[in-house]
């Protein structure tokens, strides 16, 4: 499933292609896919509408369009975006599709239809409302871990407030938006913390080591183009970090440190993958 790196790759793409392009027409077979509005009034709130920006919120694309409409993709674990010439041929994985006024389409290709699209309004102070159009949409989301403004100090503010698996807090969408399994591992192993270690046991030192792992790792895995493992495909082809991942999905295989076999376990229903030797729990006293 794409995490922060891969969808902020897909919005790095996408942006060129484009912002300033006016959306000429919304086509979609596959209603349970529009979360809002109503999937009969769907195209009539995109269409006409200038794409002003490309952007990313955690694991959601967000594109601004004008008159303060917004427009969320979450391309979910099968999900690919392109922009296409409107000849290019199109097959029935092809759910959802929208016109461009250069003649170009933006193409939703979901094999497995997850993917989730809603256009939304923003208001005075450019907080995205949800369905309701009282409650923020993003707002049970916690900071950006790459937001230069989230600072050390930010972050042991935040993990003092949680106790918990360390591996659960990271996906904890509300701790921090946009890790997921594949970082939540890497980070893990890169700062030496059990993923089942709790977070109340953390001195200042254990802190310091996961805020530069969890950020360290989401930015080489931007700079890589996130990681194409499953079906994670970017408007310009596949990812490279997947060749570069320490521990996630390396079960059996030697850790890069220290040598001795990855090790995997089961935590919350998600593989988790770590080494017992540099990823040590306190010893009880
Ligand atoms: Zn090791």
């Amino acid at each position: 499933m794409p995490e922060l790196p891969e969808v902020e790759t897909i919005a790095r793409e996408l942006r060129p292609l484009l912002v300033g392009r006016r959306i000429t027409g919304a086509w979609f077979d596959w209603p349970n896919q529009i979360k809002h509005p109503a999937p009969a009034q769907f195209p009539a709130a995109v269409v006409g509408r200038e794409i002003l920006d490309v952007d990313r919120r955690g694991k959601w694309l967000v594109l601004s369009l004008s008159d303060n409409a917004v427009l969320i993709i979450q391309v979910k674990m099968t999900g690919v975006l392109d922009v296409l010439p409107p000849d290019t041929p199109q097959d029935k994985h092809v759910h959802a599709v929208f016109g461009l006024d250069d003649g170009s389409q933006l193409r939703l290709r979901d094999t497995r239809k997850f993917a989730r699209l809603g256009v939304y309004r923003r208001d005075e102070a450019g907080q995205v409302l949800g369905a309701d159009e009282a409650r923020e949409l993003f707002a049970d989301h916690g900071p950006e871990p790459l937001d230069p403004a989230f600072t050390l100090r930010d972050f042991r503010r935040l993990l003092r407030r949680r106790k918990g698996r360390l591996k659960t807090l990271l996906m904890d969408q509300s701790f921090l938006a946009g890790v997921g399994n594949i970082y939540a591992d890497e980070a893990l192993w890169r700062a030496r913390l059990h993923p089942l270690r709790s977070a109340a046991t953390l001195n200042a030192n254990h802190e310091r080591r996961l805020y530069s792992a969890v950020r360290e790792v989401l930015a080489e895995a931007i700079e890589r183009r996130g990681s194409s493992v499953d079906d994670y495909r970017a408007p310009q082809g596949t990812g490279n970090m997947q060749h570069f991942l320490n521990v996630y999905g390396r079960t059996g295989k030697p850790c890069p440190r220290c040598g001795r076999p990855i090790k995997r376990i089961v935590v919350n229903a998600r593989s988790t993958h770590y080494c017992s030797w540099c990823q040590r729990l306190a010893r009880k006293r």
